[in-house]
């Protein structure tokens, strides 16, 4: 569990592949249940699940309209099960509070769990995970969301698709998307700048209203291990700084940008991942392990 863009899906994956046991991850996010959007969404792309099988991942039809706790209760369980049967682990990761609390209480004594449970909170100091929240949203936009959003709205059946309308940047585009083709560019510019904005703190807000309701959980008595990943988004953000830095050197030494400066991005690239992926290892990765481990032995 964890807020929007804290980690939750590479965690799993990295989880599924060190755990020790053939684990098959189960999504509860509730708009990437649907197919369609999966830049906005941010649905864990098919090279980053590295072959960990995913279920409940964009597989509905977003035109079949809101699924309630109650339907992803009977899908989520069913995939427990058939995951169970076949002598796997499942891993559940996610997303919609309702949701995981349906699926996991016990029907008959809400205090009380239908599963042997094993929580992993991912928590990143707010203030820290919204900067990068804000910045992953300029790169949603910058690596395709605008072009799949304007498929959604050119497509007459969009208001059908009652699945995806909430989805953040459906509603915060609708009216960019709907402006007539007369209007200016200034106009047009104005409209696109405020629905950006309106993106990053509607993103911003989801994230906080995610943590109360995990920490809500924890109160209640989940027993919720949270892990913290706040340095490892220092870190990425730190990274970040000093990429655009560079850039901006290489550009001005436009010479070197013409002959090595393809390959000095390329190795600083690499450097900077593998200096985050550290942090991601000592601070996340391995008190996970410790915790899945432990649980898996009892
Ligand atoms: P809960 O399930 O905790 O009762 P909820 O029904 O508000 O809360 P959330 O999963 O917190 O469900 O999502 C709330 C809203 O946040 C969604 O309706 C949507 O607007 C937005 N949202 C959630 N997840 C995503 C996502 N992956 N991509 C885009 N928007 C999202």
């Amino acid at each position: 569990m964890g807020a929007t863009g804290c980690g939750k899906s590479k965690l799993s994956v990295d989880l599924s592949i060190a755990c020790g046991y053939e684990a098959e991850i189960i999504n509860s996010d509730k708009m990437q249940l649907y197919r369609g959007l999966d830049i906005s969404t941010n649905k864990i792309s098919i090279p980053e699940r590295r072959g960990v099988r995913h279920h409940l991942l964009g597989d509905l039809d977003p035109a079949d309209g809101e699924l309630t706790p109650a339907d992803f209760r009977d899908l989520a369980g069913a995939a427990v099960a058939d995951i169970a049967s076949r002598g796997k682990l499942p891993v559940v990761v996610g997303g919609s509070n309702s949701f995981i609390y349906s699926l996991l209480v016990d029907r008959f004594h809400p205090g009380s769990l239908r599963y042997d449970c094993c929580f992993l909170w991912i928590d990143v100091a707010f203030p820290v995970l919204c900067d990068y929240l804000c910045r992953r949203v300029d790169e949603m936009v910058e690596t395709g969301m605008m072009e799949e959003m304007a498929d959604f709205y050119s497509s007459e059946s969009w208001p059908g698709r009652t699945g995806l309308l909430k989805s953040i940047g459906v509603p915060e585009l609708e009216w960019y998307y709907k402006m007539g083709k007369f209007e200016t560019d200034n106009k047009k510019r104005s409209v696109y700048e405020d629905a950006v904005r309106k993106i990053k703190e509607n993103t911003c807000r989801l994230a906080e209203r995610q943590v109360g309701k995990i920490m809500r959980l924890k109160s209640g008595g989940w027993d919720l291990h949270r892990v913290d990943s706040t340095d490892v988004f220092r870190e990425r953000l730190r990274a970040e700084d000093e990429a655009e830095e560079e850039e901006e050197e290489l550009v001005m030494m436009t010479a070197a940008a013409e002959s090595g400066g393809g390959q000095q991005r390329r190795k600083s690239k690499i450097k900077r991942r593998r200096q985050w992926v550290e942090v991601w290892e000592k601070e996340v990765m391995d008190p996970s392990v410790k915790i899945v481990k432990q649980f898996l032995q009892e």
